[in-house]
């Protein structure tokens, strides 16, 4: 059982972006690494490691002391490009989903407004959901960074 480097199981799947490496993580023939923020060099094991390669221990004290002053957390420098720009595409679409069921919404309260009744009920349901996308949408989109 212990030693034994068989597997039998199903076939394990790593995906493409897993495995490739990030342009900021590059390690040069100095054995040093360039910060990804402000490109000083050091040495592999004093820098920090961040989706985009290696961070400088200044600069992610600094991204910390932004992170904290402005309420805004730096977790996108620790996604890879792909994960921030598919952040981004769900952020952009819960916005103009969300965006666009504020309007249908309103369409239906003004439509039904003298009905009232159900109408009036399912446009307020409406525009309540369009405005939960747009904050949903807002909220991944300041994550991508
Ligand atoms: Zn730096």
């Amino acid at each position: 059982m212990f030693g034994d480097d068989t597997h039998d199981g199903p076939p394990l799947h790593v995906s493409e972006e897993a495995l490739r490496k990030p342009a900021g993580a590059t390690v040069g023939a100095d054995g040093l690494v360039a910060c990804v923020s402000c490109g000083t060099r050091l040495s592999a094991a004093s820098a920090d490691i961040v989706g985009q390669g290696y961070r400088c221990p200044r600069c992610t004290h600094a991204a910390h002391v932004e992170a904290l002053a402005s309420g805004r957390s730096d977790a996108g420098s620790h996604l890879s490009e792909l994960e921030r720009t598919n952040l981004r595409n769900a952020a952009r679409d819960l916005l103009m989903f969300g965006g666009a069921a504020v309007a249908g919404g309103i369409v239906l309260v003004i439509v039904s407004a003298s009905a009232g009744g159900l109408g009036l009920k399912l446009g307020m349901f409406v525009i309540a959901s369009g405005v939960g996308m747009l904050a949903f949408g807002a909220s991944k989109r300041s994550a991508a960074g």
